[in-house]
């Protein structure tokens, strides 16, 4: 899809772009002259060892203890021997579900949906049962409980928990958290994968790592967090975990893949972690306006339902009566009929009201976002979503959605 949106730039169309997962920011100054300090110093031609730096590992521990709070208000004890450092927060993903699973044995792995596309793909990859569990707009795009409960099993060995979330910026609570932790403390073998790369992205409320809930809960989860959002450095690929049981395989892991993560990257973000605040505070403010704004003007779209994201930067509209009311619905329900009537009806040829709504504002309207169906299937009974990334500037915020006003209020 990005690669549509270039080349549509290429043919001189100014898109206003609302599909991108990456910050708007440049990496701030400090880190980016400590990089270059330690390429003068010439010893970042070097291997480091696969866990990662112990200098960075030991920032990274102390970052998470002080980040990630238990409920009498104190800091988590996270050691550095429980760290390793790889190329981004993605890896472990994969690692994750190798350290924890057996393939093709059965081995089942409950991720949420809507949700980053990756744990699906990564637990068919590596032989195992994917296992949707559904995010709902009346639950602040947060699970149901119960439907978590009825889906565990003995045959689970992963749960991906994934808060602040991608794609809707539903926020677990302390008291969900709490009462997933229950579920999963009553399995002997059951590991929860917690992807908390927007951790540092929380509006209103505070942020709760399930590790932090108790000790064995900490002994469970695999807790994931990176510098890409926080710090606006996706590109140069550092991220970290922490688990104290499985820090010898995630290492090995990382010797079996990429050696060791970039050692510039790393003595960089030994800056980053260690370093003034002041510039990833500035971003976060910043993205909380933009939360507000484009929920506001979003709001603003006659069919438009948005609900205030609880944290990253994304926010999730409910786009079902626009669809119905610019006859797209109708639209789509007419060819899949005729593709039905044809033999020719897959998953692969249905037409989906979400998706040709997004290839209608990005070709009539000029703007781009990213429908439902790239977030895993659909979630029965959720109606049509998109997703708008607020990684870009209030100006063209309000640009956009003006666009997109302008284009349903001539369609309607
Ligand atoms: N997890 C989620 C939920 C994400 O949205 C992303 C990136 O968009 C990642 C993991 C990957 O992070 P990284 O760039 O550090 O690999």
């Amino acid at each position: 899809m990005g690669a549509e949106v270039e080349a549509l730039k290429r043919q001189g169309k100014n898109i206003v772009e609302f599909h991108i997962g990456q910050p708007d920011f440049k990496t701030p100054k400090n880190i980016n002259l400590k990089a270059i300090e330690s390429i003068e110093k010439g010893d970042i031609c070097k291997y480091t060892s696969s866990a990662g730096k112990y200098e960075l590992r030991e920032a990274a521990a102390k970052w998470f203890s002080e980040t990630r709070k238990t409920k009498a208000g104190k800091n988590m004890n996270v050691k550095p021997e429980s760290i390793v450092v790889s190329a981004g927060g993605k890896p472990f993903i994969e690692y994750s579900v190798l350290c924890t699973t057996d393939y093709g044995k059965g081995d089942e792995v409950i991720f949420p949906v809507p949700g980053y596309p990756i744990y699906e793909s990564q637990a068919k990859l590596h032989g195992c049962k994917p296992v949707p569990l559904y995010l709902r707009q009346k639950n602040e795009f947060n699970f149901d409980i119960d439907e978590l409960r009825e889906k565990v099993n003995d045959n689970t060995r992963l749960l991906i928990l994934n808060s602040p979330h991608n794609p809707t910026g539903g926020v677990l609570s302390r008291k969900e958290l709490e009462e997933i932790s229950d579920i999963v403390l009553e399995k002997e073998n059951l590991w929860v994968y917690s992807d908390e790369v927007y951790s540092r992205m929380v509006y209103g409320q505070e942020f709760c790592s399930i590790a932090s809930i108790c000790e064995e809960m900490q002994e469970r989860t695999i807790m994931v967090d990176c510098v890409s959002k926080t710090y606006a450095m996706p590109g140069w690929r550092i991220g970290f975990m922490s688990n104290e049981l499985l820090q010898k395989e995630m290492a090995n892991c990382v010797t079996n893949t990429v050696s060791c993560a970039s050692h510039v990257g790393q003595d960089a973000v030994l800056e980053a972690l260690m370093g003034c605040q002041e510039k990833p505070q500035e971003m976060y403010e910043e993205f909380k306006e933009r939360s507000e704004l484009i929920t506001e003007k979003l709001n603003e779209i006659q069919g438009v339902k948005c609900l205030k994201p609880g944290g990253a930067f994304y926010v999730w509209p409910n786009v079902t009566e626009l669809c119905e009311k610019t006859r797209i619905t109708q639209y789509c329900f007419e060819e899949n009929e005729k593709l039905s009537r044809e033999g020719l009806l897959t998953d692969e040829t249905r037409y989906y009201p979400s998706e040709e709504l997004r290839k209608k504002l990005l070709y009539e309207a000029d703007i781009s976002v990213v429908a439902d169906i790239h977030f895993g299937q659909k979630v029965p009974g959720e109606g049509e979503h998109i997703r708008f990334s607020y990684a870009t500037s209030k100006e063209l915020i309000i640009k956009g959605t003006r666009r997109m006003k302008q284009w349903v209020d001539v369609n309607m």
